[in-house]
Formats: C-alpha cells, structure tokens, sequence
C-alpha cells in the first residue's frame, strides 16, 4: 500500500457542476438568514468543492415553522398511506435515474470509492424509499378486548416534525436511513446533515420535490453542530430526534431533549466492534473478512470491526496472511476503480487517526503494517495493523474511526466472550468459526446489536439496525425503524350492558 494511484478508468474525478448549495426550506432553496457560508472540501485535496449555505438557530426556527405547517395543515400527514407510499416510489425512481450524479458527488464530498457507491449507497438509497414506501399504507393499530363494559384499539399516528441530523460516513444512506421510514410513516421533517458532506442531502431535497413530497415536508439546514443541530435539538416543536454520529454528541443530544420538551431521541453511536476468529475456521476466509471488517469506507464505519481476536494456535499464520494483505492494499484517489482505500474525510479527522496511531506506538504496541500518512497532498492514511495490544491501551478501548486496528490472542471461549464485552459499547460483533454451538453460544453472549456469524456488514432493510451500552439506542432500518416515527393512542368506548 502508500503509493496514491493516478486516475484511470470509470469517472475521471473531475468536480461536476454543483447544483445545489443552500437551503432547502418549504419547498424553496434559500440563502441563510445570516447570509454566512461555509465551504466543503475535496478530501483527495483539500481543495475547496463549493460553498454551501451555513443555517443556524434562525434557519432551524424557519425550517421547523415550515415542518410544523405542513404537519398541522398540510397533505402529507393526512393523505392515505397508499399515495404516501406512491409518491416515494416516483422518488425512489428518481434517484435511481439520477444514481451516476449522486454517486459522483458522494464519493467527493466524503472520498468514498465511487465503484463502491455506486453498487452499495444509492442501491441502498433507492431499496430503502422502496421498502419504506411498501410500508406506508400497513401501518395498523390492536383491538383490544378490555373488561366486559369496555372496548378499546389503539391508533398509530406520525410523531409529527422530526429533527434527523446524520454523520458524514455515509450521507446519503444515512439521509435515507431516517428520511425514508420519516416519510412513510407521515411526519414532516428538517434535517441536518454532517458540514462535512453537506451536497448529496441538498440534491436529494431536490429530487424529492420533482418526485412529489409536498413543501415543507423535507427540509435541509446545512451547517455546524453546535448551532444548527443543537437549535434542532433543542427545539420546543420538534417532536423527535432521530441522530447518528458520535458517543460524545449523542449525549448531547439527550441533553438537550431533557433540557427542553423532553422529545423521545434514537441515537446511533460510535462503536468498538469485536471480530472473533476461533481456531477452526478457515484462516484465507476469516482474513478475507477481517480485512474488509475493519478497513472498508477507510474505516469510518461506526460497525468497523477495530478489536480482531484471534484463537491462539491459528493467529501466527492470521497475523501472517493478515499483514501481506493489508501491505497490498492500493491507497489513492476513490474515482480509480483499482484503488482499496480513498482518503480520510477531512483534515480533522485524518489528524485525529494519526495521533491515535502514535498513541498506541508510544503506549508499546508493534506497527505490524502501515502507521502513517501517504500520498503527497490530501488526507491519506495507510491501513495499520496494531499487535502486542494490551486490552487497556487507549488503541484497544476508544473509536479510532479509521484503517486501524489492534490485533490479538485469545485461548478459550469464555475469555473470548469477556474480551469481546469489555468495552463500554455495543453496537455489533462478528464470530468466524464451523461450530454450531461455539457460533451459538457466542451470539447469546455478546452484547451488541447485532452479531454476524461468518460474515461482517450484512445489512438489509428488513434487518434492525442499532446498538446498546454506549452505542446508543432505538433502531435504524426494519419495522422498528417507522414505530420510531409513530406516537401509539389508545382509545376506549363504554359497551353498554354487553352479554359477553
Ligand atoms: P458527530 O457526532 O460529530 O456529528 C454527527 C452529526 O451531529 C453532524 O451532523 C454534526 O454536525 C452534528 N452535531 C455535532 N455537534 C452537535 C451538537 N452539539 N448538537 C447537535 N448536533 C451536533 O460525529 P461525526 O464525527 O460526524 O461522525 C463520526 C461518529 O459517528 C463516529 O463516532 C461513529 O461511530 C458515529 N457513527 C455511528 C453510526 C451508527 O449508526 N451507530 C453511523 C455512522 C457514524
């Protein structure tokens, strides 16, 4: 790895035009009040790709007003799920149509490799407005058969303005992830996506009203943390927050519900996912998997399998095979189809890698491959192996969020299953092993949302999505997903002088 390739094949990797880069409130792209800008960089670079509109509290107060109207008086909350469920097909054919131009601009925004967004983030996109769109007009209540005298059901009915504000990993499935199950469910909404990646919400704000949505439905804030998403998160009429990023905003978030209208809040957070390799396993496949679960978006994945373990009498030849293949990992630009490994997403973050990759040197852990920058000029880092990691090293306990990770030794299951739960988070886990029992009682043991068994980032529409601890709580994708976004009522009659 190291050496940034040049350009060949597929996109060139030249900037498109950029379309959209302000507001989207009621319907209509809008400068910010303050008439502030801030500016989205090419992480290839650090070159900047455009500006973008920087909304704060007075924004939100717009957007939300807008939301709140369209909740209170518009059609979408109102109309019959079925036409809901129509209108976000139209969409979900929209973004299908316009896939090569979402798919360029995520991949620049964000340095993700274009080959790959193009088959897995808008596939995923456009799968999810389906699914969800398939949902709208199922949205049933119970019959309840309360005492004798008393006859009940119960009511799903939309949340009313939701407050979505997503990371800069995954833009747009994460814009979907909230924005989909949001609409068919029959909320109004404002988002706010990360300033990092800021262009593919606006475009997709674009197309939803081409496809159909109603003003005021979807809104867009671009902006900061700290004063677009916290005027979100604090807002009086926001009904809901759905977020995701990390531990540390999560907190706030709740904070800020607590503080103000005491809002219900799902929180996707950060991880520090185990990958279980026991001795049985076949070592070329559990590399395979290992490479790809801990490296895969440049591991800025919140499931990023950052904790490998592997069982004593296979690890020499797992470190071995583990090692060459990272070193021959191609690091560059991600419009070049041969290329593994695309930039960091900007420089706050490729700083961030870096110092704890110097962290775990100066704390005693070997540099088995990589443990530094490349490339001359943008935010490239190369993929690291960590060994001779102590479970207290800062390496084996924080969220690295990066192409790093610490590899190590285990003997026995249950020191595996205590290993593995060691940490303060919980958000997914994978096991590698041809035993039934051991890949059984792994999965009843570990604390995690989810678990994969001989594969790693399995995810569907229909699978919950989600951790515990301090990985947070409530669920993106499935069923689980809309009731989010649904308040239940309750509501009993008298059943006067009933025989039964
Ligand atoms: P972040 O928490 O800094 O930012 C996430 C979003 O929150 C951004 O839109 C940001 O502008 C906003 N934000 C920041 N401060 C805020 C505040 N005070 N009030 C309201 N909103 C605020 O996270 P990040 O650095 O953008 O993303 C990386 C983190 O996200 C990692 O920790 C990763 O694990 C996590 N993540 C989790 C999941 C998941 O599903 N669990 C998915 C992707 C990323």
């Amino acid at each position: 790895g190291g050496e940034v390739q040049p350009v060949n094949g597929g996109h060139g990797g030249e900037v498109p035009e950029i379309r959209y880069t302000k507001l989207f409130i009621n319907g209509r792209f809008v400068d910010a009040v303050s008439g502030k800008t801030f500016e989205t960089r090419d992480p290839r670079t650090g070159d900047v790709i455009a500006t973008v509109a920087e909304g704060d509290k007075a924004d939100v107060d717009l957007a939300v007003a807008a939301a709140r109207e369209a909740f209170d008086h518009g059609k979408w909350p109102r109309m019959a799920g079925s036409e809901r469920g129509r209108i976000m097909l139209k969409y979900a054919d929209l973004v299908e149509q316009h896939a090569e131009e979402l798919a360029v601009l995520e991949s620049l925004d964000a340095g993700k490799l274009l080959a790959v967004v193009r088959v897995l983030d808008v596939v995923s996109c456009v799968s999810s407005l389906r699914y969800f769109a398939g949902a709208a007009d199922k949205i049933h209540g119970e019959t309840l058969k309360m005492s004798r005298q008393l006859q009940g059901y119960t009511l799903r009915e939309p949340l009313g303005v939701a407050g979505l504000i997503t990371p800069w990993n995954f833009p747009s499935i994460m814009f979907f992830s909230k924005v989909s199950p949001a609409l068919a469910a029959g909320c109004t909404m404002v988002v706010k996506p990360a300033e990092q990646t800021p262009l593919t919400a606006l475009f997709l704000a674009h197309l939803a009203k081409q496809a159909g949505v109603p003003d005021g439905v979807i809104n867009v804030i671009t902006g900061f943390g700290p004063t677009a998403g916290a005027a979100i998160a604090s807002h009086m009429d926001v009904n809901m927050v759905g977020f995701t990023g990390s531990t540390e905003v999560g907190r706030l978030i709740l904070e800020a519900s607590a503080k103000s209208n005491l809002k219900p809040v799902s929180l996707e957070l950060g991880g520090k996912s185990p990958l279980i390799v026991f001795d049985d396993a076949d070592v070329d496949m559990a590399v395979d998997l290992a490479v790809s679960a801990s490296l895969f978006n440049k591991g800025e994945a919140c499931v990023a399998a950052s904790r490998i373990y592997v069982q004593e009498s296979i690890y020499d030849r797992f470190e071995k095979k583990l090692g060459d293949t990272m070193k021959s990992w191609i690091v560059g630009d991600p419009f070049d189809p041969r290329v593994n490994q695309g930039p960091q997403v900007d420089k706050a973050q490729y700083e961030r890698v870096l110092s704890f990759i110097e962290h775990g040197k100066a704390e005693g852990a070997t540099v088995l491959t990589g443990g530094k920058a490349c490339g001359k000029g943008g935010y490239y880092i190369e993929p690291t192996i960590f060994t001779d990691v102590k479970d207290d090293m800062i390496i084996a306990k924080e969220e690295i969020f990066g192409p790093v990770v610490c590899l190590m030794k285990f003997k026995t299951e249950e020191e595996a299953i205590a290993r593995a739960n060691d940490t303060r988070y919980g958000l997914a886990a994978g096991v590698v092993t041809k035993n039934i029992n051991v890949a059984n009682r792994m999965t009843r043991s570990i604390r995690a949302g989810v678990v994969w068994v001989n594969c790693y980032f399995a995810m569907d529409n229909d699978c919950p999505f989600g951790g515990r601890k301090m990985s947070g709580f409530g669920k993106d994708l499935s069923m689980h997903a809309l009731d989010k976004f649904l308040a239940v009522k309750a509501v009993v009659t008298p059943v006067h002088d009933s025989p039964w």
